[in-house]
């Protein structure tokens, strides 16, 4: 099996070595910090007790706390969670932010736990991290198959543990319990901002727009909306167990109303596939990626796009929302061919940059207001995509994510060279 995390590592070799970083760098942001492994015994409803594996990767502390999302999965693995942190380190200095990255996850199939059994998970999983994470230290969030509920679950044991209030030390909580106003749509929003950011240099009519949508949770369904309310012609949406498609256009908030229909408060989960809906034709997952679309949009799991399907592609434009959706020798074959991939790393930043947002009024004991949230994600965005839009365009042959991995590396090496020699000894204290 491949590891994600070498095709992360040798994105980064490649791409620093092009960006002109010293080796000494990417070689010291070539490994995480510390990865805490922990096995979580959990008594399940029928009075057995199972282990779950957990992971919290630390990978770099050079620009403030770690930050990153926990992700519930089947597949979660160490070596994924080390890639996710890697690419976390590489999107806060991107788009800008005071932290490092991380990446937690457990291995887990979460759909077939029930709600006493998923609050215990997610409780257990606190208190093995809790001596790890803090406001200070590392600010966990949600991701794959973890949500506002279990944020505020982890917050609650944190403090539990802690025995005072520390709303900060987690991020994506519900709005009552500390989480921020904008934060569940941040993730699908930002990215459909920067994809009209790219439509607009392009000088392209949305009604135009043909798109296909891999992935629809939080992030899919947020910039399916975005992009279907802005005019876009949605034409096939998938999710983990199949897809749809209408070459007439789907209706992205009854496909949304659809999948909710049998997600009552008892659920964490959607019950029912947007392939359930008798009213459009399936198709296969593969068969969504091929799609003859201008833009396609990964919103579910690493490695979507690899070398094995890359010749299928057919997509003018790729806004990565989901982390690592192509992997490094499929992302060479598109960028030969000329297709603009918005890279992860900036496309699906608008979600750290509103849990950063969270901490900062966490922090300050001041909720802001809806618009604010949004104005200042949008202002964010804006400028780091223009930043790297400009930087593509002064030197031939190269590509927005060249130019966030050029802009990162470049920032990671002043704070590693400003801490001089002492980040070699201090590493494990900070
Ligand atoms: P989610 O749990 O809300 O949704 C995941 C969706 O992917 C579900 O609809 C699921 O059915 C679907 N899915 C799973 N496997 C699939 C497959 N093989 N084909 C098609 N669909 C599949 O998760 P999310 O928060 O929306 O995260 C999606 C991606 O976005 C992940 O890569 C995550 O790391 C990334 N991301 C999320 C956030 C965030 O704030 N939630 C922030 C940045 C990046």
């Amino acid at each position: 099996m491949s590891s994600v995390f070498s095709g992360a590592r040798k994105r980064l070799q490649t791409l620093g070595q092009a960006s002109g970083v010293s080796k000494s760098v990417i070689e010291s942001l070539s490994r995480p910090r510390a990865t805490h492994c922990a096995s979580l015994p959990i008594l399940m409803d029928d009075g057995s007790t199972q282990y779950f594996d957990a992971y919290r990767c630390q990978y770099s502390a050079h620009l403030g706390p770690c930050k990153g999302g926990i992700r519930f999965h089947p597949k979660v693995t160490q070596d994924e969670v080390q890639a996710l942190a890697l690419w976390m380190t590489i999107k806060c200095a991107v788009v800008d932010l005071p932290y490092g990255g991380a990446k937690g996850g457990v291995s887990v199939d979460p759909k077939v736990l029930s709600r006493m059994e998923l609050e215990r998970l997610s409780r257990a999983y606190m208190r093995a991290m809790a001596d790890f994470v803090g406001p200070n230290k590392d600010i966990p969030a949600p991701d794959i198959y973890t949500n506002a509920r279990i944020m505020g679950w982890m917050r609650d044991e944190f403090e539990v543990i802690k025995r005072e209030k520390q709303p900060a030390v987690i991020t994506g909580k519900p709005v009552n319990m500390g989480g921020s106003l904008g934060r569940d749509e941040a993730t699908g929003r930002g990215a459909f901002l920067v994809t009209e950011f790219l439509r607009s240099k392009e000088g392209l009519a949305a009604e135009d727009i043909r798109v296909a949508v891999q992935g629809f949770g939080n992030a899919g369904y947020n910039i399916a909306k975005h992009l279907f309310d802005a005019g876009y012609k949605i034409i096939a949406i998938s999710d983990s167990k199949g897809a749809i498609y209408d070459e007439a256009g789907l209706d992205v908030n009854k496909v949304k109303e659809f999948k909710d229909e049998f997600r009552s408060f008892g659920s964490d989960y959607c019950k029912r596939s947007v392939c359930d809906s008798v009213t459009h034709k399936t198709i296969t997952h593969e068969e969504l990626l091929a799609l003859d679309v201008d833009l396609l949009v990964p919103a579910a799991l690493e490695n979507a796009i690899t070398s094995k399907n890359v010749n299928d592609i057919k997509a003018k434009w790729i806004t990565e929302v989901a982390n690592g959706p192509v992997s490094a020798a499929a992302d060479e074959v598109l960028h030969s061919r000329g297709v603009v991939i918005i890279p992860d790393v900036l496309a699906n930043s608008g979600g750290v940059i509103v849990s950063y947002f969270e901490w900062v009024q966490n922090r300050a004991g001041y909720p802001w207001a809806l618009e604010e949230v949004r104005s200042r994600m949008q202002e964010k965005l804006k400028a780091s995509f223009d930043e790297m839009w400009l930087y593509q365009h002064k030197s031939e042959h190269t590509s927005l994510r060249a130019a966030a991995y050029a802009k990162a590396l470049n920032k990671l090496e002043q704070a590693i060279n400003l801490r001089g020699t002492k980040e070699y000894f201090s590493n494990a204290e900070n």
